[in-house]
């Protein structure tokens, strides 16, 4: 799956050129541990084709590359999850998203109970 966009951190990831905690890897997603964790568990999952966000992979991703991202947060959501009490996918778009990396990543947060609204 192509990912050339060279000054990425999530697509250097997915091409190896940097390390990485990784969870899971296959020919559509890749996830790896967060840098900066905000719960005990703390997961990025990416599509290995380069899309800034969510818009924009909505939009050129195939409905293979689609399916797989969500099923493969709920996948880490269900491994790292405390006796079956759950856990939390979030997709930060943009400034007001509180967005800073800019290639689409969903958080898969687990391990504590969360609280609501985000703030
Ligand atoms: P967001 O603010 O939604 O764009 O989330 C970006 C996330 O990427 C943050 O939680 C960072 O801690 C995380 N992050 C940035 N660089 C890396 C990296 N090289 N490896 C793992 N996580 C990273
Ligand atoms: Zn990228």
């Amino acid at each position: 799956m192509n990912s050339k966009n060279e000054d990425c951190i999530f697509c250097n990831i997915v091409r190896k050129e940097i390390p990485a905690r990784e969870v899971l890897r296959d020919e559509h997603v890749v996830a790896f541990h967060d840098l900066n964790p905000q719960a005990p568990t703390h997961v990025l999952v990416v599509p290995n084709l380069h899309a800034q966000n969510l818009s924009e992979f909505i939009a050129k991703a195939s409905a293979a590359m689609k399916a797989r991202l969500f099923a493969a947060a709920a996948e880490v959501g269900k491994r790292f999850e405390r006796e079956r009490k759950g856990f939390r996918v979030v997709i930060n778009e943009g400034a007001d998203g509180g967005q800073t990396v800019g290639h689409l990543h969903l958080h898969v947060l687990a391990g504590r109970h969360m609280q609501w609204p985000p703030g």
